[in-house]
């Protein structure tokens, strides 16, 4: 391996480490106006993920609650900072653009994706060497999904 690919590899384990010790938005979201309950039965990983839209279907804020390995609170940790701000069209475009980054070889960025949001997204995506670890990975997101369609459950289990 490459000197900057071993550094960039330490950057994105140091990053999943830190969200997954400390991670951010780990509360309840007083006034939500979308929820969904998410289950990992793989991985026993289970998470609420609260979104705020504004009137403008702008996520204003977003939070989770629950119980989770490092990879998933990570990447709950992750994605709750990252769609904040963004509207639901937005956040969906990442996930697709995730999704693609945990299930092959570099798919193509979308173009408008900020620095930020590439870097987090490529950390949680060195999953892909572990499938199993892919439905710890996407679960917040598949939940993030269910909320934004109104549905109460969501599942990484099919992924
Ligand atoms: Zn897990």
């Amino acid at each position: 391996m490459s000197e900057a690919a071993h550094n960039l590899r330490e950057l994105y384990q140091e990053l999943i480490l830190d969200h997954g010790k400390s991670p951010h938005n780990k509360h309840a979201l007083a006034g939500h106006t979308h929820a969904a309950l998410g289950h990992n039965p793989m991985c026993g990983d289970k998470f609420n993920v609260y979104v705020r839209l504004d009137a403008h279907h702008k996520i204003e804020d977003a939070a989770f609650e629950g119980q989770g390995c490092a990879i998933s609170t990570a990447s709950a940790s992750m994605m709750t900072d990252m769609i904040k701000g963004k509207t639901a069209e937005e956040a969906q475009k990442l996930f697709d653009y995730f999704h693609a980054l945990c299930t092959s070889e570099n798919p193509p960025a979308p173009q408008d994706i900020d620095a930020d949001d590439l870097d987090r997204l490529n950390a949680l995506s060195g999953v892909r060497q572990f499938p199993i670890r892919v439905k710890c990975a996407t679960l917040a997101w598949h939940t993030l999904q269910a909320a934004l369609k109104s549905q109460d459950n969501a599942s990484s289990e099919n992924e």
